[in-house]
């Protein structure tokens, strides 16, 4: 009989109280090398009816299935790549090709659907997935249905789910076929307790290639540009793979990773002898030679030019070498998550990243592009709700001192009836001046009146085709007290261009009406941290408080009979 690790466990009981509660698609994000198998095993002894394991590729229905009956278990195999259709027993381990083609006394009696790498499967639309669902739902209406993967997120789609119950927090608005995240595992998490090896990333040893002037289109890199790149720093090459072998040299089981077969080629070249190279063109029978020998150990060295190799598993792999660009977190970790196996004799797994591009492994996965160079991801509280927040920001001293996220992500789940109510909470809004409500800074119709929001473009846009509009892009905003005629103290707020000259501003702040005043005028706009409230009720309190203020990207003024006056401020 098998043992199920406590954290096992605790998956097993999220999906069983799950489908208690509710019908609807859940995921389960487990790390590579977490025991899935063990997870599926003991949802299969607890469930009504039999259990249906889809995976994409007939590689995968093979290597889970050989990890299911390593734990003592039965199961059958549905794939007509491995020459096995059995319908039989209460556990099925089938490829969607395969099951999609079968029978209809195939699909009867299953009260649970798993798919495999769930995020390797677009959902949408009359795909094969479809059919078998909808087969597999007409024979068994309660069908419940569980994603597995190690990273829930796509290329081009973002987040495959849209709540995440575990950390409470809203992936998006839009409609996902998963509905839920229900648990969640770390990769900090599983090496803390050592269920996976500590990776140890050594940033761009020696030589290191320069992708900066690389961009993403949509989500991903263009393969023509990260080529053109390639070939244009060549001759860096030949050290990078001196590197690398030079750092293995203690080492049992290298991987390379790049993202062109021309480079995988040159990287060969250089390798020393009996080193091997598997690209998506590799002929299957000579692929699973290579792989045989690589976890044989008779090769060391192995490159690779698609990431994920599927139903690939050498645990013995202490040495992964980066030398693709990879666009996301995600993707990062499942590279990454190649070396962290455990193994005899494997203490940890060297990370060589060649890319400049560095992620970091135990970092999360954000769907925003990033704002700036030096932004970084940084957790920050909710004022409604206390949810923690991942945004980009920027740290000062270690001191986050701005951040650029919009909308609390926090989310409860109703425990009762699974329904999901959002936070909501905005931290930067563009007000309807119709209605007063808070709406998206990118919104161009007001969510609650309808009325037309003019989007900063097209306030630009307008002052410019003004005689009497100035449009100044400040580089530098100054704070200084002054009196007017009458004796009174008021603040004046300069903005500068790179040539010199200003446009101003003045504030009073001489009654709690001032003060209020000020607030709306100027700090709810000017706020780096607008969660946080700041006291400002004089004077010295804006000249106290004048690093928490942003500059804005464009200031307009309008002239009148003899100054300039702002009228517009955009950040
Ligand atoms: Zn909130
Ligand atoms: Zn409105």
């Amino acid at each position: 009989m098998y043992q199920l690790r406590p954290y096992q466990q605790d998956a097993v009981n999220s999906t069983i109280k799950h489908f208690q509660k509710e019908n609807s698609p859940a995921v389960i994000v487990l790390p590579t090398g977490a025991g899935k198998s063990l997870v599926i095993a003991e949802l299969a002894r607890v469930a009504r009816g039999r259990v249906l394991v889809l995976a994409h590729v007939k590689e995968l229905v093979e290597q889970n299935h050989a990890k299911y009956e390593s734990y003592d278990l039965k199961a059958g195999i549905y794939s007509a790549g491995l020459n096995r259709k059995d319908s039989g027993q209460k556990v099925i381990f089938g490829s969607i090709q395969s099951v999609a083609n079968a029978d209809e006394e195939f699909f009867q009696d299953f009260s649970l659907l798993v798919i495999d790498e769930c995020h390797r499967v677009s959902m949408e639309g009359e795909t094969q997935y479809f059919q078998v669902i909808s087969k597999l739902r007409h024979a068994s209406p309660k069908l419940c249905i569980l994603g597995l993967t190690a990273t829930p997120y796509r290329l081009g789609q973002g987040w495959i789910y849209q709540y995440n119950a575990h950390k409470e927090d809203m992936k998006t608005d839009e409609d996902r076929f998963f509905k839920k995240c229900i648990y969640e595992l770390s990769i900090g998490y599983m090496i803390k307790n050592k269920f996976l090896t500590p990776p140890i990333k050594i940033d761009s040893p020696v030589a290191c290639y320069d992708f900066s002037a690389l961009e993403l289109h949509g989500a991903r890199y263009n393969q023509k540009e990260i080529e053109g790149i390639l070939k244009d720093q060549k001759r860096i090459t030949p050290s990078i793979i001196g590197n690398i072998v030079e750092m293995a040299r203690d080492r049992q089981g290298v991987m390379i990773f790049t993202s062109s077969v021309a480079h995988a080629r040159e990287i060969l070249g250089l390798l020393p002898m009996g080193s091997a190279l598997v690209t998506g063109e590799t002929d299957i029978a000579e692929r699973d030679e290579i792989i045989t020998d690589f976890k044989l150990k008779k090769i060391k060295f192995l490159v690779n030019v698609s990431v994920l190799t599927t139903g690939f598993d050498a645990p013995h792999v202490d040495v992964i070498a980066i030398l693709r660009p990879t666009e996301s977190v995600s993707l990062y970790q499942q590279i990454v998550g190649r070396g962290l196996r455990l193994s005899p004799g494997k203490t940890d797994c060297l990370v060589l990243d060649y890319t400049g591009v560095g992620h970091d492994i135990f970092s999360p996965e954000i769907d925003e592009d990033r704002p700036s160079e030096n932004s970084v991801i940084v957790d920050i509280v909710c004022p409604q709700c206390g949810h923690h927040n991942d945004f980009w920001g920027i740290v000062e001293h270690e001191e986050v001192v701005e951040h650029f996220g919009r909308r609390c992500k926090g989310a409860f789940e109703d425990l009762d009836t699974g329904e999901i109510e959002k936070c909501g909470y905005r931290f930067r809004f563009k007000r309807c001046d119709q209605c007063g409500e808070e709406n998206d800074i990118a919104a161009r119709v007001c969510s609650s009146c309808q009325h037309l929001l003019v989007d900063n473009d097209n306030k630009l846009k307008e002052a410019m085709s003004l005689k009497d509009a100035h449009i100044m892009k400040p580089d530098t905003m100054m704070f200084s007290k002054s009196y007017d005629k009458k004796g009174k103290e008021r603040v004046e707020v300069r903005y500068y261009d790179y040539d010199g000259e200003h446009l101003s501003e003045m504030f009073y702040l001489n009654s709690p009406e001032d003060a209020r005043a000020f607030y709306f005028n100027f700090t709810r706009m000017h706020n780096r941290l607008p969660e946080q409230s700041l006291r400002i009720n004089t004077a010295d309190d804006v000249l106290k408080n004048q690093n928490h203020f942003r500059k804005p990207m464009y200031v307009i003024a309008r002239k009148q009979k003899h100054y300039w006056e702002i009228r517009e401020k955009i950040f």
